[in-house]
């Protein structure tokens, strides 16, 4: 078990906590607050147990420039009106100057700063030695809260823990809860669902979870490559035709561990990777040369959903479909519906089935939305996260 916030002492303490703030911006506005919103929860504790509270993000890719586009003032504007309280905000091109640092030492407790874009210096992403020792010159204590950059060995993320002791926030001890006891100590049967557009991308994936799954289900475009594994003709589907022979010996795999891997046995086919394009259902093995498969069948959807309804937990990567075009998102929200009625844990990994499910209205239905992309994917391949590495063990 990895230590919390809830584990040690703040009171009177520096701690400086590395956030998720990679805000969509347009003219210098936030469209989209969820990520601030999210780490709401972590900060009041901070400031409600007195502790001097110092966050960082990084925002965008200023590629080492303080490119002042990229500058996190509107974040800092954002956390004000959220908090009710004033968050001071220092925008120095270099992150930490005397400035900062003297703002950082004149915080009283329950004070908020927060720190300009850890991506202004070059050294942010290489895991500089030196400008993590810089950020973690301005605290006592590093708190772990940004899962989406988990997966990145950087200063902010990484680097820094060599020089304070790290614990994790209520955002990270969550999905660290969510995504490791469904792979971990799962209640079974244990579903797996896999879709999205290359093998390629997710194999590791893919393999990692034949080891824990019972039940492995594979739609979205990844599905072609294994039905031409299995011989069908695929039109024109999407074909990662360098892995045509590993999704046959991923299926031998499935098959010697006793896992049930289904394939989509209907398939909604199109002319054209277009939503007016003129379309047809057909079986999987009778898919026209001239059409592409944009979507499992309806025949599938409650193929897949009778697997999910006798789950004890699901875990989902990957759209069934095209679900960005509206006549080809049927096949993922059947999917997304049947884990919202299923009385199971549900777990979504994956930046496009999160915004599925978004779409859908189906959010509030789920367990577990991990907020990691690239993030959630190394999770569930299995290999351990550098930024949640650092923190250390109850
Ligand atoms: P995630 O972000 O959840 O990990 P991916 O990025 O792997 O998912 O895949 C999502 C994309 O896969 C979506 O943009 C979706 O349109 C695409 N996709 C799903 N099914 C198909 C298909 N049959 N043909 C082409 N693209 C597909
Ligand atoms: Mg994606």
């Amino acid at each position: 078990m990895k230590k919390t916030i809830r584990d040690i002492e703040v009171k009177g303490k520096r701690v400086i906590v590395r956030c998720d703030f990679n805000v969509p911006m347009k003219n210098g506005v936030i469209t989209d607050d969820t990520r601030i919103q999210a780490a709401l929860p972590t900060i009041k504790y901070l400031v409600e147990q007195g502790a001097r509270v110092i966050l960082m993000s990084h925002l965008g890719r200023p590629e080492g420039e303080p490119k002042m586009e990229f500058s996190l003032k509107p974040v800092a504007d954002s956390l004000t009106a959220a908090l009710g309280k004033e968050v001071v905000f220092i925008s120095s091109p270099t992150v930490v100057d005397d400035d900062v640092k003297n703002a950082a030492a004149a915080l009283k407790d329950g004070d908020v700063m927060l720190l300009e874009n850890v991506r202004f210096r070059k050294e942010e992403t290489k895991n500089g030695a030196g400008f993590a020792g810089e950020l973690a010159s301005l605290a006592e204590i590093f708190v772990q809260e940004a899962f989406g950059t988990a997966h990145r060995a950087h200063a902010s993320t990484a680097g820094i823990a060599d020089y304070l002791q790290a614990v994790s926030g209520f955002l990270i001890e969550k999905e660290v809860k969510f995504l490791g006891d469904a792979l971990e100590k799962p209640e079974r049967p244990l579903v797996g669902i896999l879709g999205g557009s290359k093998v390629k991308d997710k194999i590791a994936v893919i393999t990692s979870l034949l080891e824990k799954v019972d039940t492995l289900l594979i739609g979205g475009g990844m599905m072609f490559t294994f039905l031409k594994a299995e011989g069908c003709e695929i039109g024109k589907s999407i074909l990662d035709a360098d892995n045509v022979d590993l999704a046959r010996k991923l299926m031998d795999s499935a098959r010697q561990k006793g896992v049930k891997l289904m394939l989509p046995v209907d398939v909604v086919c199109a002319e054209e990777f277009d939503n007016n394009a003129r379309t047809e259902t057909c079986a999987c093995n009778e898919m026209p040369k001239d059409m592409m498969g944009m979507d499992i069948g309806p025949v599938t959807g409650k193929m897949f959903g009778t697997e999910i309804m006798a789950a004890k937990t699901v875990i989902w990567n990957g759209p069934m479909g095209v679900f960005e075009m509206p006549n080809f998102a049927a096949g993922t929200k059947a999917i997304a519906s049947a884990l919202a009625d299923s009385g199971a844990i549900t777990i979504i990994g994956g930046g496009d089935s999160a915004a599925a499910i978004k779409q859908f209205g189906l959010e509030d239905q789920m367990t577990h939305i991990s907020t990691g992309g690239g993030a959630s994917l190394e999770f569930l391949e299995g290999k351990e996260l550098p930024g949640i590495a650092v923190i250390e063990e109850v």
